[in-house]
């Protein structure tokens, strides 16, 4: 029996991330009432030890990663998105956070995105801080449309969450 070809290439896969202070890029925070609601005396700790990844790809916005809890976001998005996006973004993201520490899953295999009573908490919380600071429903329900989400799932959702559209 002839042995298999050796492929003579070593590779080294345990790579490095680079992790940033979240505080570095996002800044002030810990003034915004919402954020204090949801982590009172820990707010300030909380955010100092937020980590964030950026990675270089033109697709993607921002997603925990439940390992550890550092946030991830495309540098694309980052630069290119609205700010008003990127800001309930991370209020988004930060709330996924306070799941993690109560000792929630975040990712739900038997749900799909848009089922997921994670991602329904999450995006409740959004909404009423997206409202907060002045945005109509028709705006919201735009924030909440992304390239990859099926229309129909989209659109129960929008009604699920209650937005007039
Ligand atoms: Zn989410």
């Amino acid at each position: 029996m002839p042995s298999k070809p050796r492929l003579g290439v070593v590779i080294k896969r345990t790579v490095p991330i680079r992790l940033y202070p979240l505080t570095k890029y996002f800044k002030n925070l810990e003034k915004v009432d919402a954020l204090r609601d949801v982590f009172g005396d820990q707010t300030e700790d909380v955010l100092k030890r937020t980590m964030v990844e950026f990675y270089s790809s033109r697709w993607g916005y921002m997603g925990v990663n439940d390992e550890d809890g550092h946030i991830l976001i495309s540098a694309h998005h980052m630069k290119h998105s609205p700010l008003r996006t990127l800001y309930l973004d991370i209020i988004h993201e930060l709330f996924h956070i306070r799941q993690r520490m109560d000792g929630r899953k975040l990712f739900l295999d038997e749900f799909g995105y848009f089922d997921s009573p994670i991602e329904i908490e999450a995006y409740e919380f959004t909404i009423k801080e997206a409202r907060r600071i002045g945005m109509s429903d028709r705006e919201i329900a735009e924030y909440l449309e992304v390239p990859w989400a099926d229309k129909k799932d989209l659109a129960k959702f929008i009604k699920r969450l209650k937005l007039k559209v």
